[in-house]
């Protein structure tokens, strides 16, 4: 096992891998901007190097500095967190270069699935089932586009290759705006991600999020943990994600994590990862793989009892599985909310010092958050602030729980989208369970 492992991140995922580490008796690196020389991780952390400015491009993505960081210290691996350098595969490759073990997948696993257009080849290679779409990328024929487009049936979707946090897609409802919205969409895609290759899917109307979490070993073993359903977005971000999907035949869950977890062993997959799926009409569509930890992986420890960094750890050590997959069991619900600084109707971040804090307790909450009383949240970053979970052997309880863990926690000096928790707890078709994608979004437009 590791000795010492650099985490290569902030906030409360550097916090979340920190406590995995002490629990191990791993003795841990934290990197910081000067903007959080003062945050508690930092200060709990066995060691801590500032790697440059408050602007990300600056510190938390500036590989040199990271690795310089690990070379000054002596880290033997570095945790990447998710966000930041987590799906950059320059970045795991000049990790493993520098004699460092990269706590995630193989680089080129990494640059596989970061584009968007190898990744769902990889797939259908794998049996993953995708959404319904163009082979490969999208050549320059006008008129092919179109017939592509005609055989799909319209609406469809045109996405960039390299797309990624929910930008670089248009959605097409006629034939008569295709060919602009295509020649569109290449241009902003090549200005934001340097790459103008775009595809083509089915726009798929009324789907859900659903995805499953799977941890592979370097010996060929790979399970599932099960799914999370995270259909409650705003703009494509997830604000409150549950364990299990409700309503979801188990049939159906045990035969697409199935074949996650052999696509797994089919591509050589290591570590922690998320296939991401459309789910409609009782149908799985692939739509992309997270090859890192996410923020939501709380809610499938809670039912299954695993680990997850704790896994990530063990299985970057070179260390096996140790279970099959008849052995993880799914017990009970777990529901997250992510505790944002920002207001909870117009959504405007509300960084600055944080003059009352108090989490909730009691059976089945676990709080998962790097700030406290007198924290001044950084405006330079993202607003999420902590991750409230609560566990019941039921649904319903999971929501009482979390109904009066919301009601118990206090954050004062910014504010922050627990109202609007409060009020999709007793949102009568959250409740009920199984919305969509866009319900959200709908509801605040009511
Ligand atoms: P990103 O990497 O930017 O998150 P994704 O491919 O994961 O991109 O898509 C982000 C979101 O866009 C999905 O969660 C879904 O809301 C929407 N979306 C993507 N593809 C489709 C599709 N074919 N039909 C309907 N919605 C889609």
């Amino acid at each position: 096992m590791f000795e010492k492992i650099l985490i290569a991140n902030r906030g409360e995922i550097a916090l979340r891998i920190q406590r995995a580490c002490r629990e191990m008796g791993i003795r841990t690196v934290a990197v910081h901007s000067t903007a959080d020389a003062e945050a508690k991780y930092v200060k709990l952390a066995d060691e801590s190097v500032c790697i440059g400015p408050a602007p990300s491009a600056l510190s938390y993505l500036n590989i040199p500095a990271v690795i310089s960081a690990a070379e000054v210290t002596d880290a033997e691996a570095v945790h990447p967190g998710y966000g930041f350098l987590s799906e950059n595969a320059d970045f795991a490759e000049r990790v493993e270069q520098s004699g460092f073990v990269f706590i995630g997948p193989r680089p080129d696993t990494i640059r596989l699935m970061g584009d968007k257009v190898s990744a769902k080849e990889a797939m259908r290679k794998t049996g993953v089932p995708c959404v319904p779409g163009s082979e490969g990328a999208l050549g320059e024929d006008p008129a092919e586009n179109l017939r592509i487009a005609r055989s799909i049936g319209y609406p469809v979707i045109i996405k960039a290759a390299a797309g990624g946090g929910g930008r670089g897609m248009r959605i097409v409802h006629t034939e008569s705006t295709l060919l602009g919205a295509i020649s569109l969409t290449r241009s902003e895609a090549n200005a934001a991600f340097g790459s103008s290759q775009v595809y083509m899917e089915k726009f798929l109307e009324h789907p859900r999020h659903i995805e499953i979490q799977v941890m592979a070993d370097t010996h060929g073993n790979a399970v599932f943990l099960g799914e999370r359903d995270c259909s409650m977005q705003r703009r494509h971000q997830k604000v409150i994600e549950e364990a299990p999907a409700p309503g979801l035949p188990v049939k159906l869950r045990d035969k697409i994590g199935e074949r996650c977890a052999a696509a797994c062993r089919k591509i050589g997959y290591r570590g922690a990862g998320t296939f991401e799926f459309l789910y409609e009409n009782n149908e799985f569509y692939f739509i992309e793989m997270n090859t890192r930890v996410q923020v939501e992986h709380p809610v499938s420890e809670m039912i299954t009892g695993i680990d997850i960094v704790h896994e990530q750890i063990r299985v970057a050590a070179g260390e096996r599985l140790g279970y099959s997959q008849k052995q993880i069991q799914f017990r009970g619900h777990a529901i997250e909310c992510r505790i944002n600084a920002e207001d909870p109707y117009t959504f405007m971040p509300s960084p600055g010092r944080i003059t009352q804090y108090h989490t909730p307790g009691g059976p089945g909450i676990r709080v998962d958050s790097h700030v406290y009383q007198n924290y001044l949240v950084p405006p330079n970053y993202d607003s999420m602030v902590g991750k409230l979970i609560s566990y019941g052997n039921t649904r319903e309880q999971a929501i009482a729980r979390m109904r009066t863990a919301l009601s118990e926690m206090v954050i004062e000096g910014i504010r922050t989208n627990i109202p609007l928790h409060q009020e999709l707890m007793n949102d009568p078709n959250f409740i009920f369970g199984g919305t969509g994608i866009h319900y959200l979004e709908e509801k605040l437009k009511r």
